[in-house]
């Protein structure tokens, strides 16, 4: 993702100069923490309100109102009724449609230096990432979808008879969207644009982890002009989630996060109304390094792969196999690059990794360390938690990993590196392949004819080739197997937000 955002600041300069990294404000003041329906703040129905946590002190930011069943059965409300035929949503035309997200996404880069902090601030992720990548990024990726808002259009077809026949691309209806902590701005973005573009309304629920930044971007949205009712953000739990997955009149859902939440929001969705849904789940993805590649540039790429955004990702290189023949020199190496890596305050500008986004995510990162020694794979550097404050774990590199350790098989959504053995192409398809996952992988080479080979043989929804994390809001994102299904970003994800309607109409053949 970021070499991506790299990409769009070079080709910034040719038509616009593109802003330097400005400091940030580590103390950014928090103006909104209620629940927002129909244009407006809320404080929770049950009184309730949750702490939002510093990861990188352990500390309270601030208190959230606790939305639950009955918030949400307010904001569905809500969205039903800016719906309507009719309402002003419904009768906002596609360009200016368009227009509202276009104005949205320069909001977000007016207050994006504030944006950024604020992001950093909840989540932990360094400041000049949350800068570059989530906060840049959502303005572009809301540009792409603003620009769709009247593009989608269907098609006149042919039929025998006197008939004439076309296909209208209509919005879904109510979408519900449930969104994880460790990209959460851009994954408010993946998930409100491509909706709002279509003419969908949206009732969306941010992490518990990390709710200000969706927060902020309600408010925004406001000021863009969007209607009341046309987005609705309820902050809470996984009871404010169930409510949204369960309620009659959610016609889609689009959900990211884990694969054990996926299945169940599946299963639920089905239960009373058959509701669309969108799932974009775990992975464990593999890095294939053949022995052709410059080596110190592919170890870059596997570390970049891994440990980017504390190695939170979806799609995160997380079994890196090289081929035996460098195998030793690509250890020694990724050790080295390991221990250089920066690790500590967010929002100093030379930090590359802040904490974890909480305790149980750290806990549960250790405890996976843990486990990868006692299935007796060799811990090359880390293995520990990086100092007593906070929720920072050391980079760690395993190697002499094999296909049946934890390690390499179980998520871990932390900053630890697995460098996996293979002798052959023969083999390296059939292990790569073998995990319930299939979000992402990567191969290494400069031959075209493996490289082609290894392409054809993955089943993963994205593979990169030499190169790592590169993402486009044109280019479609999601998984195989239990990494979910449906696919984000592009035209793609457009399909998700709308339904076609054929409409066949009878034409006279002579004036009668
Ligand atoms: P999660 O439980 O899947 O949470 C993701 C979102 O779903 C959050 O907004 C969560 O709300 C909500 N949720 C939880 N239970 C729900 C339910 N029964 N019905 C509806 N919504 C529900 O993920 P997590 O616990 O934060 O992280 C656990 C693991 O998931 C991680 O270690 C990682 O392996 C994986 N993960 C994957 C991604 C990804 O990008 N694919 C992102 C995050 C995490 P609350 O926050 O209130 O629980
Ligand atoms: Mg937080």
């Amino acid at each position: 993702m970021l070499r991506a955002i790299r990409k769009i600041s070079t080709v910034g300069k040719r038509c616009y100069s593109a802003p330097a990294l400005p400091q940030p404000k580590p103390n950014p003041e928090i103006l909104y923490t209620g629940v927002f329906i129909n244009n407006e703040w809320h404080k929770s129905k049950s009184g309730d309100t949750f702490e939002t946590i510093n990861p990188a002190t352990g500390k309270a930011i601030t208190r959230v109102e606790k939305g639950g069943k009955a918030d949400v059965e307010a904001a569905v409300a809500a969205a039903a009724q800016a719906f309507k035929l009719g309402s002003p949503w419904r009768t906002t035309d596609a360009t200016q449609r368009g227009r509202l997200l276009f104005k949205l996404a320069d909001l977000i880069e007016r207050d994006a230096a504030y944006i950024a902090s604020l992001e950093t601030l909840d989540n932990g992720k360094p400041y000049s990432m949350a800068y570059m990548v989530d906060v840049l990024g959502s303005a572009n990726f809301m540009r792409y979808y603003a620009g769709w808002a009247d593009k989608h259009h269907g098609k006149t077809i042919p039929i025998d008879g006197n008939y004439i026949a076309y296909t209208r691309h209509e919005p879904v209806g109510v979408c519900g969207q449930i969104i994880p902590w460790n990209f959460p701005l851009m994954m408010f973005t993946w998930k409100v644009a491509p909706a709002l573009a279509m003419g969908n309304t949206v009732v969306l629920k941010p992490a518990e982890q990390t709710p200000l930044t969706a927060l902020y971007l309600a408010q925004l949205a406001k000021e863009a002009g969007f209607p009341a009712g046309v987005l609705n953000i309820v902050p809470g739990f996984a009871e404010a989630g169930e409510a949204i997955v369960r309620h009659p009149l959610v016609d889609k859902l689009a959900f990211t996060g884990s694969t054990e939440v996926g299945l169940k929001i599946q299963q639920l969705s089905g239960v009373d109304k058959l509701k669309r849904t969108t799932l974009e789940l775990g992975g464990k993805s593999p890095n294939i390094i053949l022995s052709d590649v410059d080596i110190p540039s592919a170890v870059e790429q596997a570390h970049q792969g891994l440990f980017f955004n504390q190695g939170q990702v979806c799609c995160a290189g997380s079994r890196t196999y090289v081929e035996e023949k460098i195998y030793d020199e690509f250890v020694e190496r990724s050790v080295e690059r390991a221990k250089k890596r920066v690790v500590g305050n967010p929002f100093d500008l030379t930090t590359e990794q802040g904490p974890q986004v909480d305790e149980s995510q750290m806990k549960k990162i250790l405890e996976m360390i843990q486990s990868g020694v006692n299935d007796g794979a060799s811990l090359g550097v880390g293995g520990q938690r990086f100092g007593d404050q906070g929720y920072f774990v050391q980079p760690t590199v395993f190697y002499n990993v094999k296909d049946d350790h934890r390690i390499a098989r179980e998520e871990i959504f932390g900053p630890v590196q697995q460098l996996i053995k293979f002798k052959n192409l023969d083999e390296i398809i059939d292990r790569a392949n073998d995990s319930n996952y299939g979000l992402a992988a990567a191969v290494f080479s400069k031959d075209i004819d493996k490289v082609n080979y290894l392409v054809q043989g993955l089943r993963a929804g994205t593979v990169w080739v030499n190169c790592y994390n590169v993402f486009s809001p044109s280019v479609p994102f999601g998984g195989y197997k239990d990494s979910g299904h449906g696919r984000e970003l592009g035209e793609y994800g457009l399909r998700q937000y709308s339904e076609v309607k054929s409409v066949v109409m009878a034409t006279p053949q002579k004036n009668s």
